[in-house]
């Protein structure tokens, strides 16, 4: 594995402590907690590596918990596609638990707490609340309902549990300390009415759900956890999330959190609550945008799981926040398909090329798929007297910097064919050019004794009759700043306008083979992905027909935003 060679971060060196003192008898227990109401991001891959790689390096076991106590927000599509994308990360987990399997556990511990005279109905307003928090040199100041009698709370609890009263009109709060420097400490809401909506998997059973604090770590103590791993934003959380679980604990097992700094990539957003927002006003195609940072966005995009993984061993883990750039996840996927991906000719912006010597219909090439490696594959390039090349490789007038094709007597190789010298060209009223003449040296073929004749220059070409019209679609930076999230205003108003270009480009007859349905298993479109020489790494897209092929460019070959 590739994480093998490298030193262990700070969460392995806790484990292998833990195993060394014979911890929890040496079991390790992890969970990945994602709230079904989005679509997981890249943020979320580097959560998954670590609580998946930590199971997997230590021999313990990764749950996936469906962390849905909001059913105002959570919907199975996302239950769905969260278990897909781990599933072709190529992540494995033990069982699959929800929140919302402990809902009743979590009422009765709920009404225990009101009993001991550790929780109390509050009918004050949100903001009345949270007006009474303090600050954190300043105590809080307490509810007028915090000494309600427990049989007065035991019966207003029951009441927003049967639905009689309005969501939003009462909450549950723990008894604990409006004065504690802990902020969380003040009294924090365990519980609130959620009527408007059913829940996905309990429909109309609950009334009352209990918030985070109430769910995950009571959650984590229901299945065993010993090692709850989440980001650093929770560090203020923790003492909340033992002092709950000491409560009530019955033996002296102990799950523990450990927080990792978040990750952030620039240009893009990290928070599914503005991705929804994207997805849902149409400013991008949907979840799967190629666009988008979410794994089915950068599946589509072309990135691979293996330099999704990549990406992220290379970042590593630490305990301060920063960010990312995102040249770090396009060199992930460059160095993943540059000895993988075949590399073949696209012309962008075609200019007809005629061979004025050239005799007969035409011959098929032998082309391999990378150079210099026979043993990776190889294919069939047509071969004949009409070309398109690249408008930018003919200039009629060339200084002697320019080594493409010019009418100036220097010879030029056609990748993987033939030396060619261009002669002359045609052009329209306007001026532009519209066809090129050169001759070819029979004798220069690549691959036969003549073809080891250098030139100055090699360009791409394809067969005018035979090629394939591509829909490239070009993508770049979803967003035109830095970090649109640090950015005063509307984050929508950055969206870079250039990020998708779309053009038809003609690419050589062999990718013709990629012109069927696209095959899907398991959900997912299975594409190829190619290097279109000069130009970057291409996938197929699955809106590609027998009539016409679709491709996305995942990564252009080089960094183009290198300032
Ligand atoms: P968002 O803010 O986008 O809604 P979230 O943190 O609420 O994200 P969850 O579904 O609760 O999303 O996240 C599941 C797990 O993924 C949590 O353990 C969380 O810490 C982790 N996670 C979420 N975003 C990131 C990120 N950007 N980097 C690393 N881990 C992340
Ligand atoms: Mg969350």
């Amino acid at each position: 594995m590739e994480n093998e060679e490298k030193s262990l971060n700070f969460i392995e060196q806790i484990v292998e402590k833990d195993l060394q003192e014979g911890k929890n008898n040496g079991r390790i227990q992890t969970r990945f907690p994602p709230e079904p109401n989005g679509y997981l991001h890249i943020g979320h891959v580097k959560a998954i590596c670590m609580d998946f790689g930590i199971a997997d390096r230590y021999h313990g076991v990764c749950n996936l918990r469906f962390d849905d106590t909001n059913p105002a927000k959570e919907d199975t599509e996302y239950v769905d596609s969260i278990q897909q994308d781990i599933a072709w990360l190529g992540f494995h987990w033990g069982n699959v638990y929800y929140a919302s399997d402990y809902f009743q556990k979590l009422y009765d511990l709920a009404i225990r707490f009101i009993r001991e005279g550790k929780a109390y109905v509050d009918e004050q307003t949100a903001e009345q609340i949270a007006e009474q928090k303090g600050t954190p040199t300043e105590p809080g100041v307490a509810s007028p309902y915090r000494d309600r009698p427990v049989e007065e709370n035991l019966r207003l609890f029951q009441a927003m549990q049967n639905g009689e009263i309005e969501e939003g009109k009462m909450v549950l709060r723990a008894k604990i300390d409006m004065a504690n420097s802990n902020m969380h400490f003040r009294d924090p809401i365990i519980y609130r009415i959620i009527t408007s909506h059913p829940h996905h998997r309990t429909g109309r059973t609950w009334n009352v759900y209990p918030m985070y604090d109430f769910a995950h770590g009571q959650s984590d103590y229901f299945e065993g956890v010993t090692h709850s791993i989440c980001t650093l934003e929770f560090v203020v959380h923790r003492p909340l999330y033992d002092y709950f679980i000491d409560q009530f604990a019955d033996s002296d097992y102990r799950p523990h959190q450990y927080e990792f700094n978040r990750l952030n990539i620039t240009y893009t957003v990290m928070s599914k609550r503005k991705m929804l927002q994207l997805v849902k006003e149409g400013l991008v195609a949907g979840w799967d945008d190629p666009r988008m940072p979410t794994v089915c966005g950068l599946r589509r995009r072309g990135y691979t799981p293996e330099a999704i993984r990549a990406f992220i061993n290379t970042i590593g883990y630490t305990k301060v926040e920063g960010t990312i750039d995102y040249t770090w996840l396009e060199n992930a996927i460059r160095e993943d398909q540059k000895e993988k991906a075949p590399r073949v000719c696209a012309i962008f912006d075609p200019v007809k090329l005629v061979l004025t010597n050239y005799q007969g219909e035409g011959e098929d090439l032998t082309a391999e798929n990378i150079d210099g490696h026979p043993e990776l594959g190889t294919r069939t390039m047509r071969f004949a007297k009409e070309l398109y090349i690249e408008r930018q490789d003919f200039l009629e007038e060339a200084d002697k910097n320019f080594f493409r094709l010019s009418p100036n007597g220097r010879e030029v190789r056609l990748k993987n064919a033939y030396i060619i010298q261009a002669t002359g060209c045609d052009k329209d009223a306007a001026g532009n050019i519209t066809t090129v003449y050169a001759t070819y040296d029979p004798n220069s073929k690549s691959g036969t004794e003549g073809g080891n004749r250098k030139t100055k220059a090699t360009i791409n070409w394809v067969e005018c009759h035979t090629c394939v019209d591509v829909e490239a679609r070009l993508y770049d930076r979803l967003f035109k700043v830095e970090n649109p999230s640090a950015e005063e205003g509307d984050f929508r108003d950055l969206l870079n306008p250039e990020s998708l270009i779309t053009k038809t480009i003609k690419a050589e007859a062999w990718l013709r083979n990629e012109m069927k349905a696209t095959e899907w298993k398991d959900g997912i479109a299975q594409v190829n992905h190619y290097q279109f020489l000069k130009q970057g790494y291409f996938v197929v897209d699955p809106d590609t027909t027998a009539d016409k092929l679709v491709m996305n460019r995942t990564a252009s070959l080089k960094d183009n935003w290198q300032k």
